[in-house]
């Protein structure tokens, strides 16, 4: 680490956040050293077998990542196995299971068995048995290099700190740090946050009162109907609306005139948790912001067509438990939400419906019905493009269906869609798939569709409100604090509401988009 990350230090934050990598540092040298203390052969051949099993293990795990997705291992990597399900996991490993990944993990796993037989059998350890045990090891931790190789991320790299001043860490020492450390690391970073976050979601009734507040703007006319519709890793570059060659958008290409199309909108990060977080947390204190929707007189409703999960042991059903009702309907086809949708729409009183689809995640195939497969290719690379085509498809007309259902109430509704994050495709580097980390942060990972539509009714019991946000449409915008612009949909104003954070406000002010590790400021570039 580059020494004046030490001097820079200026509060606690900035302590933490550098410490675990001194002090992992600190413990991968006693490791190393730790057998020279034990004289006795019996334990030091136990230690040599553990160690080595445990080295392999974890070598397999990070180097799968890095040889797979391209990238080291990182918290994101780390909360997204934390957060799986078996299901989930195997669909992740079947896609990324290519000849070469599976002969990496194959040699890799020969050459850590082949180290522990060779230290066994040599109680005095020889030079050559040293020489190819090396050679072994460096051949199966090659994943800090392929990366190093592959991407030539530069040695040193900016990260910002509380000061906003900008320190410069040295990179390679992270990308080729040991495979247990790597992962320690990243288990204390997850289990600190979190740890933290489902402690503060469990304390949300805590702060019932600070939910109150929340009334209409004078003289709007406030929906009956809100829906929010959360995609899953589309990328605005595979839509037809946005230009993409290939029709992926031939219903709502229909509804043209009728949806506003946001042409500058990415997200705040990579993982569907984070991003999640970031969208419906409040700004001052990380409070889910439902209860202030109830307590102004929604009903709040979040339908999950993803994977199951926990109810306390994962961050979005900790995130969403103060929602009034919560279904996760367990991997099923997007089209499914529709019914469920339809059922709150027609529920008497206000009512504000999340729904969460399962839309581009991996396996891309796995999320269509046969009659959405569409798009074919001949090389891998085109069949991949064209499975995440078809599932952007897919997406367009579960999306329309949606539309359809508020549009034949004939009251006063909005939907808004906007995707979680973004998925590099084989966007920004032709000839490589480059899906989404942080750590690489091409735009095309952020680039996200967002896009509203109001029905007659809304537009006529709000008519400022929809010049406004069809003034807004090239906005340059994050979804940092979404729930600001879903509270401006809502025709709501609470203390909470911050109007330079809507984007549909005319008072809404463009602030500089930090995206991946590093906090780059991001700019439009089709190249990047
Ligand atoms: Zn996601």
């Amino acid at each position: 680490m580059a020494p004046e990350a030490i001097l820079s230090l200026r509060n606690h934050g900035d302590l933490k956040a550098l410490a675990p990598v001194v002090y992992y540092e600190g413990i991968a040298s006693f490791i190393a050293l730790a057998p020279a203390l034990v004289p006795v052969r019996l334990w030091s051949r136990t230690w040599v077998l553990l160690a080595g099993l445990l080295m392999a293990m974890a070598t397999i795990v990070v180097g799968f990542q890095a040889v797979s997705v391209g990238t080291r291992w990182d918290l994101v990597a780390h909360t997204a196995v934390m957060q799986t399900n078996q299901r989930e996991a195997t669909e992740f490993l079947l896609a990324f299971a290519t000849p070469l990944n599976l002969a990496w993990v194959i040699a890799a796993a020969i050459g850590f068995a082949s180290c522990i037989v060779i230290n066994l059998r040599s109680p005095i350890p020889r030079l050559r048995t040293s020489l190819i045990t090396f050679i072994l090891c460096a051949a199966a931790s090659s994943m800090g290099l392929i990366h190093f190789c592959r991407y030539g991320t530069p040695v040193r790299k900016p990260v910002r700190i509380s000061t906003g001043k900008t320190l410069m860490i040295c990179n390679v020492g992270v990308n080729f740090r040991h495979p247990i450390l790597t992962l320690l690391a990243t288990s204390y970073n997850y289990n600190a946050t979190h740890d933290y976050y489902m402690h503060l979601f469990q304390q949300v009734a805590d702060h019932s009162e600070r939910s109150k507040g929340g009334i209409p703007v004078v003289g709007a006319t406030v929906p009956r109907v809100v829906v929010v519709v959360i995609g899953e890793s589309a990328s605005r570059r595979h839509w037809s609306l946005y230009g993409y060659h290939k029709e992926t958008n031939p219903e709502l290409g229909k509804l043209e005139s009728e949806i506003l199309l946001f042409s500058d909108v990415i997200s705040s990060s990579v993982g569907t948790q984070v991003v999640l977080r970031e969208m419906f947390t409040e700004t001052s204190i990380p409070m889910p912001i439902f209860p202030v929707f109830s307590a102004a007189g929604f009903k709040t409703h979040w339908i999950s067509a993803q994977t199951p999960q926990g109810e306390t042991d994962v961050e979005v059903a900790g995130l969403v438990q103060s929602c009034n009702h919560r279904l996760f309907l367990n991997a099923v086809y997007d089209e499914s939400l529709v019914q469920f949708m339809r059922d709150a729409v027609e529920s008497p009183g206000h009512q504000m419906i999340f729904l969460n689809l399962f839309g581009s995640h991996v396996r891309y195939e796995d999320r269509y019905p046969a009659q959405y497969d569409r798009f074919h290719g001949d090389s891998d690379k085109e069949k991949l493009i064209a499975k995440y085509d078809n599932s952007i498809l897919y997406t367009d007309r579960v999306l329309a269906e949606m539309i359809a259902v508020l549009r034949e109430r004939h009251e006063a509704t909005c939907l808004v869609y906007v995707s979680d994050h973004a998925e590099d495709v084989y966007d920004s580097i032709p000839n490589m798939y480059l899906f989404r980390n942080d750590a690489i942060a091409t735009n095309a990972m952020y680039e996200v569709p967002f896009l509203v539509w109001f029905s007659p009714e809304y537009r006529s019991g709000n008519p400022g409100f929809v010049k406004a946000a069809e003034a807004a449409r090239s906005r340059g915008y994050q979804t940092l604090a979404f729930f600001q612009s879903v509270m401006d949909l809502a025709r709501l104003r609470h203390p909470v509401f911050d109007p330079t954070l809507s984007v549909f406000a005319p008072e809404f002010v463009q602030r500089d988009r930090h995206v991946g590790a590093a906090g780059r400021i991001y700019r439009w570039d089709p190249k990047r």
